[in-house]
């Protein structure tokens, strides 16, 4: 344990500090800026809650494009597990998508089941074109079943908390993403 923000001690160690976060955040800005400037009609940004929650409200604001924002709530994590039931809990979710460019942002792919999952919901409510940005992606033996089309960093196969990553509801508010060891699992 360290002392974190505000006095309260924030477990494990630092993988990606606040400062290496924020440059590559700028830089997927500038990417998804390119992409999509050619767009007449408000790209949907829709971020996968509450993990990307963080990662969402740093992009956007970095961006000069006509966008608009509605959150989805997905989960397969329950409770206090680190490693995901493969099944995927999807929130409501009341925006008409019919015709729209939607760009998930997620703050980790994994399996890649919750992508996966979103984008086929998303698609069967007739969006035209469904992509995702991930800040992170986790190097596993198997591959994700869908890839982001914009990732921010490549992480090892361990479980990461901070800048929106929780576990068991704790530590999204944490600024540098840190690895959760062993010892630190409740
Ligand atoms: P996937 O569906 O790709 O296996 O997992 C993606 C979701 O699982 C992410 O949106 C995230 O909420 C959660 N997840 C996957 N790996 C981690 C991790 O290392 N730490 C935390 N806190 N959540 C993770
Ligand atoms: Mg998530």
């Amino acid at each position: 344990m360290v002392a974190g923000v505000g006095g309260v001690s924030a477990p494990g160690r630092v993988l990606i500090d606040r400062r290496r976060i924020a440059g590559r955040v700028d830089a997927m800005a500038s990417e998804i800026e390119r992409e999509y400037k050619s767009c007449r009609d408000a790209v949907l940004f829709v971020p996968v809650l509450d993990g990307a929650l963080l990662f969402a409200a740093d992009l956007i604001r970095r961006l000069s494009l006509p966008l608009q924002l509605a959150g989805l709530a997905a989960s397969s994590y329950p409770g206090a597990a680190t490693t995901s039931t493969g099944q995927v809990e999807l929130g409501l979710f009341r925006v008409d998508v019919q015709g729209r460019r939607v760009l998930l942002l997620d703050d980790i792919l994994d399996t890649g089941q919750t992508l996966a999952t979103v984008k086929e919901a998303l698609r069967q409510r007739g969006a035209l074109e469904v992509r995702s940005a991930v800040l992170l992606r986790k190097q596993r033996e198997t591959p994700p079943v869908v890839e982001a089309d914009f990732v921010g960093f490549e992480v090892p196969d361990c479980f990461v908390i901070g800048y929106g990553l929780d576990h068991d509801g704790r530590y999204r508010e944490l600024p540098d993403v840190r690895v959760l060891d062993q010892d630190n699992m409740i």
